[in-house]
């Protein structure tokens, strides 16, 4: 899950813990002072009822029913009992109510009791000498309606505020993430084509400062030590160089030399391929470290690709004149400026001639079509040979330097070619796909976007 999605939901599970608190503290305060409420009014009902019943005047009595009756109105399931003294405990047996409830009316003090939604009251009253105790009871249908719309409110309002609180989050912390996206996408944005770009800083004394400042520190510490290597692989090549042509024109000449016997004419024939071959390595590992590094030192040119692969053919054709590598030119675009790249013409036809030479290598010559074709951004190249192909595992290590397949003991090579390829075509904004089955063929095919895109 995107780290913004989470603190997104964080947050709203932290304000659905705030607000269900709230929620629950404003329903039991409101319910605590709506039952309050609604016993102090039966309380008074209640003193009436018990003044009225210690009237000796009954039509006294009758006013003071009158005038609670009136004045008051009357509570829905309103009841009382009038008890005279004490009350014993048949009758208490009958009311079902605790005996506990009685107790404080014994002291003059009102006794509350609440018990299947219907509010119980027990007060003493006095006068002249003579006391009752009158037991109340009434529903309070009004305060439960109260009470459930209440609750209906708080829970419609806790959906509502969760909605607001989650697309809030949302908005909140995509705005949070935004220099941290725009970091990821220039990081991605950096490779070891263009390892001198570094990160935008701006001054916001944050943390996304620090984190860019930081990444920039690494890269520096990258290129230096990516320099280091890449001309060291470089000086080494150019030192290697000169002794090697040194030798090899040694060997030339000791081929000459009149009267050497036919075993010293061999020894020097081998000296003389050996060293052409190192020639052949040191050139290539010269190329993939130039190609590596910085694409800028090459000089760029307009390159159809078409003519490009007629003249990868010709050079196949000299380098090996039984190869059957055969041009599919039935997809070509009608449109020229498809078959069109910006590139260095050389280091292009190196990478197409090492895939196509390999293609004739590794299939013992058997034939190989090279299809011409583009789409809406790349022109592309497909290879296709009927090779001993790449066991699946491998597939993964072709364009890693100095890798050969386990399937290739028989065929000489240096792993090299291949890397080389791969920096080439991802120098020019292009990409490699391999595709292959062991015993069957390899696909090679290629993507360099054209000069329109
Ligand atoms: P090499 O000098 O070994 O040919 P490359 O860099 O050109 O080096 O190729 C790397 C490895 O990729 C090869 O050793 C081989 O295992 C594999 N490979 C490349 N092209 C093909 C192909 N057309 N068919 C089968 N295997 C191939």
């Amino acid at each position: 899950m995107k780290i913004q999605n989470k603190i997104a939901l964080i947050f709203t599970a932290l304000s659905a813990g705030i607000i269900v608190a709230l929620s629950v503290f404003v329903y039991f305060f409101a319910s605590e002072s709506i039952a309050t409420s609604f016993f102090h009014r039966l309380e008074v009902r209640s003193d009436i009822v018990g003044h009225a019943a210690l009237q000796e005047n009954k039509s006294l009595t009758s006013i003071y029913y009158d005038i609670k009756e009136r004045h008051l109105g009357s509570l829905p399931y309103e009841k009382h009992r009038i008890l005279p003294g004490q009350p014993d405990e048949a009758t208490k047996k009958r009311l079902a109510l605790p005996s506990s409830f009685y107790e404080p009316a014994q002291n003059n003090i009102p006794a509350r009791f609440f018990n299947h939604d219907t509010s119980y009251v027990v007060l003493r009253v006095a006068r002249d000498n003579r006391h009752v105790m009158v037991v109340s009871s009434a529903l309070d249908t009004y305060g439960m309606q109260e009470m459930n719309n209440l609750k209906n409110l708080l829970l419609i309002g806790f959906f509502i505020a969760m909605v607001f609180v989650f697309t809030f989050g949302k908005l909140f912390s995509n705005e949070i993430f935004k220099p941290i996206r725009r970091i990821i996408r220039n990081v991605k944005g950096i490779n070891a084509h263009n390892l001198h770009q570094r990160l935008v800083v701006e001054p916001t004394d944050d943390d996304v400062e620090a984190l860019s400042r930081t990444f920039n520190d690494m890269l520096d510490r990258l290129e230096v030590t990516f320099e280091m290597q890449n001309n060291f692989v470089s000086n080494a090549s150019h030192e290697f160089r000169t002794p090697l042509t040194v030798v090899s024109g040694e060997a030339e000449l000791g081929m000459s030399i009149p009267g050497l016997s036919d075993a010293a004419k061999e020894s020097f024939l081998n000296i003389y391929k050996e060293v052409e071959k190192l020639e052949h390595l040191t050139n290539s590992m010269l190329s993939l470290a130039q190609t590596g590094f910085d694409g800028k030192k090459e000089q760029w040119e307009e390159v159809r690709i078409d003519e490009l692969i007629l003249s990868v053919k010709e050079a196949a054709d000299r380098i090996i004149p039984e190869n059957q590598v055969a041009i599919d030119f039935d997809n070509l675009p009608d449109d020229e400026g498809k078959l069109t790249v910006n590139g260095n013409l050389a280091l292009l036809k190196a990478a197409f001639s090492n895939i196509v030479l390999n293609s004739c290598k590794y299939s013992d010559n058997k034939p190989v079509t090279v299809k011409i074709s583009a789409d809406s951004k790349y022109v592309i190249v497909e290879i296709t040979d009927q090779g001993i192909g790449i066991p699946d595992r491998e597939i993964g290590q072709i364009f890693v330097p100095f890798f050969r397949a386990s399937n290739t003991a028989r065929y000489k090579g240096y792993g090299i070619g291949l890397p080389l390829t791969h920096n080439i075509i991802r120098m020019h904004q292009g990409k490699a796909d391999v595709q292959s089955r062991v015993g069957e063929g390899t696909r090679f095919t290629t993507y360099l976007p054209f000069k329109y895109f």
